[in-house]
């Protein structure tokens, strides 16, 4: 058999985890198996959709950098690949359902469906939902209302008794009752437009689509889709249905979790490579005891077998680490690229190449976010500003030792080496114990008045790149910003 998945999104939102944990899923098991994996734009609800989406979604996948075989940007033997421009294909086989005798026109217009809907709220009725009024209308009665120009919307049969069993290949048997199924769903719109039902299951046979692999929210559909393959006398798609991805308290993702928008990730500095890794092992094993994976390696190893039937919870500080991770296995080189767009968003307008490469050593174990950056590196580039006197006063000395601490390290630091760290390191200890303090003590204030904080970087470091000049420069104006 050939292997082909697809991503199905509704452009009626930017892409989100759950959205490209499906896309990731369906894109491994592909390759996996050597098959094709399809993009789909399910873009019937106009209501919601905007371009804009769209553009997010093509955007989303540059930036995570894996891509489908086939799909509207590049076509394929089984475009097109956007649901609004199949629509005739739809119409037709909504009319032949009719044919078939499998469904049939309903006339009911918006008044009287909401007047069953209040009667069926009041009584706290079993029967929910359309009440198949128009289910027996003889077909020549039907073409005399459609030809008298009167506005009618398809239905499906759904049986009325009996059970719709399925297999899916992680959940097992599911077994519906009929009489669960929603009454006779509308397949097509009286403007034409084909519901989600409806042309999930054209394209995904027209597609040839060989397995339908997404999230567990969308098991109550799966009845009525298996309802239209029997109908229409099709051989159904595997069903592979993924765990749902919930946040620490237990509810489905969203905002009020944190960042579900794959945009705000790529704005808050998080690397693709971490992103991938991480929403892989949403609910999906790899190899026990290991964390870091390449999506190479990722595309190895998939098994379906390894997915977990329970939900997986997001968890936002182990993709923090993942991304820490991920950011330490980067060359200097690397990093210098994947920082500078966020440094240029932070006003550094020319930044030295040079520099940057000799500070990512400076920066790279501290660095969480990519975002982080700028501020971590901005006292390389400009002059920092400098915090509250407080801050460079060791604890039990005062303001005149540290004026006097200051001083001593401008007139010290020119004769120091800086390009041996070590030698620079040990003759400062030196100079701490000739001028009667603890090495940090007076190692303080001048880390405050290079960096401007009393977290950074590593010092000597810091006065290497910055050069004996502007170092001591720096010290000075602390001693002054202190007098
Ligand atoms: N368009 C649906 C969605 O937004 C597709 C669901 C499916 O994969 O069948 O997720
Ligand atoms: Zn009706």
């Amino acid at each position: 058999m050939d292997i082909r998945v697809r991503y199905a999104p509704s452009p009626t939102g930017n892409q989100h985890i759950g959205g490209v944990r499906t896309a990731l899923i369906n894109y491994l098991f592909a390759r996996s198996k050597g098959g094709v994996f399809i993009l789909r734009l399910e873009d019937t609800d106009q209501t919601r959709y905007s371009g804009e989406y769209v553009k997010n979604l093509y955007e989303t996948f540059d930036w995570l950098g894996f891509r489908w075989d086939e799909g509207p940007d590049i076509g394929g033997p089984a475009g097109p690949y956007v649901q609004s421009e199949r629509f005739a294909l739809y119409r037709e086989h909504a009319e032949k359902l009719v044919a078939m005798g499998q469904a049939y026109y309903c006339f009911c217009d918006e008044e009287r469906l909401s007047t069953i809907r209040a009667a069926q709220a009041k009584d706290d009725s079993s029967e929910m939902g359309y009440d198949r009024h128009c289910r027996g209308l003889e077909p020549i009665v039907a073409a005399a209302r459609l030809a008298s120009g009167e506005k009618a919307v398809i239905r499906l049969k759904i049986p009325l008794e009996g059970t719709t069993k399925f297999h899916d290949a992680l959940l097992g048997d599911i077994e519906w009752k009929n009489e669960d199924v929603s009454p006779d769903p509308v397949l097509l719109k009286s403007d034409g437009f084909p519901t989600y039902h409806l042309a999930n299951v054209v394209d995904d046979h027209f597609m040839r689509i060989s397995h339908v692999m997404r999230a567990q929210e969308w098991i109550p559909s799966a009845p009525m889709h298996m309802i239209m393959y029997k109908a229409f006398g099709w051989t159904p798609p595997e069903l592979i249905h993924l765990p749902m991805v919930l946040g620490q308290d237990g509810s489905k993702l969203s905002k009020r979790h944190g960042a579900t928008s794959v945009n705000e990730f790529r704005k808050n500095g998080y690397l693709p490579d971490a992103l991938i890794n991480y929403i892989a092992h949403l609910g999906c094993s790899f190899e026990e005891g290991r964390d870091i994976f390449t999506l190479g390696e990722l595309e190895g190893l998939f098994k379906v077998e390894k997915l977990n039937k329970a939900p997986a919870v997001f968890d936002y500080q182990k993709l923090e680490w993942y991304n820490g991770q991920y950011i330490r296995m980067k060359s200097d080189a690397e990093l210098v690229a994947l920082v500078k767009p966020f440094l240029a968003e932070a006003g550094f307008v020319s930044t030295n190449d040079a520099v940057l490469l000799a500070a990512m050593p400076l920066v790279r174990e501290r660095l969480h976010f990519l975002k982080d950056a700028p501020d971590m590196m901005r006292y390389l580039f400009k002059e920092p500003t400098l915090p509250a006197k407080e801050e460079f006063i060791p604890k039990k000395l005062d303001v005149g030792r540290a004026i006097e601490l200051l001083a001593a390290a401008a007139a010290f630091l020119p004769s120091c080496d800086l390009a041996n760290i070590e030698a620079a390191e040990t003759a400062f200890r030196a100079e701490a114990e000739r001028l009667g303090v603890k090495f940090g003590d007076l190692m303080m204030p001048v880390r405050v008045a290079i960096t401007g904080s009393r977290v950074s970087p590593p010092l000597f470091e810091s006065m290497a790149l910055l050069g004996v000049e502007r170092s001591v420069a720096r010290l000075e104006k602390a001693r002054a910003h202190l007098s």
